[in-house]
């Protein structure tokens, strides 16, 4: 107890967390994980949380791996750093033909960042420099949806659909555009038929280019089951539809699995969950498991094609984008992947995630269970039938007044949400089992009923 006062004392007069609201941490309300087990980790305090979260979508694997800690030393002992920069090493050559193998159709090559944002920085760039080569030099705008999270660096954040993040830095980089998502709890059409609903939002892509001028637009950015807002899956044919109105328009379908990748929806891509082929995929957070940070752009044989004329280059890096040490756990991660089928682990005990958190429903104040594979969002609602939402401040009191320490204090760590309506985010290690949905579903009841007794 006495670090872990010093800890958060020292935080508090230093560290500045992401995404978090400064005042708290001062306050020394700040919780310090020192360290993790399996679908587990601990405070400093020594109070043991199930990391119902993954981290951030990150930890697929499970923590305390020792053989990527091992493959992390090894590799630092080796050859520590030389940039993917006009030089390569063993291991992001090895990581870049696995990636190759383990996507869809023909996306072959491989752009190693440092992240997720990264990664959708480089597609949006690409995207432009690629329609400068072919001829159509005024295809530089992008789309994406409404309250869908891309990144926070000005161009991944121009994508980023969360007004609530934006608004204090515009201007933006111009020329990204919104689409409505596929929230069928709340669909403004067709929410009581899932294929009419999924034809209406891919069609709103077709009328957002239409309106944009069709020679202007270059890529639509699109997360296969869409996170933020509250953990939205395609509705049947969406991707379809949507992959049809990209090839009628020439425009680039951007696969945003920077959370689906890595097996989160019982595939080890969502792209391959849902059938469609994307002409980019970026990637981060579960390619390593968290235990080095590595993002990736993985892009068609098509969109490479200009560039491999002589002189041509697409100018554009970062230091440690593919860092050796990152890109040689990004491989013992992948073992681990094959090793222990941990894709088919989750497609196999999905359905047995959904149906206990599907338990949830028969409490007042849940309005909606929803997700896929190992990613659920479970919407919170002041009137079942009538779906009427929280109101702002009943939801700031609700989330963070409330849920959030609530939760963390009865040994759940998830994401209590409100980018949309009031949302538990649930993401946990792909490890996870029958026994850590219960220990979900039991804390999630109780905790959501003292909840509902306070409102
Ligand atoms: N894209 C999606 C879909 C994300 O969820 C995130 C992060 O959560 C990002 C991009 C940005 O990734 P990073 O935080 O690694 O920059």
């Amino acid at each position: 107890t006495t670090d872990a006062d010093a800890l958060r004392r020292s935080a508090a007069a230093h560290l500045w967390p992401h995404f978090s609201r400064l005042s708290s941490v001062v306050a020394g309300e700040l919780p310090v994980i020192v360290r993790g087990e399996g679908a587990y980790v601990w405070d400093a305090r020594g109070h043991k949380v199930l990391d119902g979260l993954a981290g951030l979508f990150v930890v697929q694997a499970g923590h305390g791996r020792g053989e990527l800690a091992e493959a992390a030393a090894k590799q630092a002992e080796q050859l520590a750093f030389f940039p993917v920069w006009a030089h390569a090493h063993p291991a992001a050559i090895e990581l870049a033909e696995r990636l190759a193998n383990l996507t869809p159709g023909d996306l072959d090559r491989v752009f190693f960042t440092s992240g997720g944002g990264e990664a959708v920085e480089s597609a949006w760039k690409l995207a432009k420099q690629y329609y400068k080569l072919v001829g159509k030099p005024l295809k530089h705008k992008v789309i994406s949806r409404s309250i869908a999270y891309h990144g926070t660096t000005q161009g991944a954040l121009a994508i980023t659909g969360i007004p609530a993040l934006k608004q204090m830095f515009e201007p933006l980089v111009p020329g990204a555009f919104r689409v409505p998502n596929t929230n069928i709890y709340r669909a403004p059409e067709h929410g009581d038929d899932p294929v009419a609903f999924g034809r209406w939002a891919a069609d709103q892509i077709a009328v957002a280019i239409e309106a944009e001028g069709p020679d202007t637009v270059a890529a639509v950015f699109l997360e296969p089951v869409q996170n933020a807002g509250g953990c939205f899956p395609p509705p049947p044919g969406y991707f379809q539809r949507v992959r049809e109105i990209c090839d009628a328009y020439d425009v680039l379908l951007v696969s945003d699995e920077v959370i689906c990748g890595f097996g989160r929806t019982g595939a080890m891509f969502g792209a391959q969950r849902y059938g469609y082929q994307p002409d980019i995929i970026t990637c981060a957070k579960g390619l390593t498991s968290g235990y080095a940070p590595l993002g990736a752009m993985i892009v068609s044989d098509r969109l490479v094609e200009p560039f491999l004329r002589d002189t041509t280059m697409f100018a554009h890096g970062y230091t440690f984008g593919g860092h050796p040490v990152s890109a040689a756990v990004g491989l013992a991660n992948l073992d681990i992947f094959a090793r222990e089928d941990l894709v088919g682990h989750v497609a196999r005990n999905a359905p047995a995630f959904r149906a206990t958190l599907e338990r949830l429903l028969d409490l007042p104040i849940v309005g909606d269970v929803r997700g896929d594979g190992y990613f659920y969002g479970i919407e919170l609602v002041k009137d079942k039938t009538t779906k009427e939402s929280f109101t702002a401040a009943e939801s700031e009191r609700l989330l963070r007044g409330f849920l959030s320490g609530a939760l963390y204090d009865a040994g759940l760590y998830c994401r209590a949400d409100d980018r949309g309506d009031p949302v538990i985010q649930l993401s946990p290690p792909l490890i996870c089992d029958q026994t850590h949905f219960d220990e979900i579903e039991s804390i999630l009841r109780s905790v959501l009923t003292e909840a509902w007794a306070r409102i």
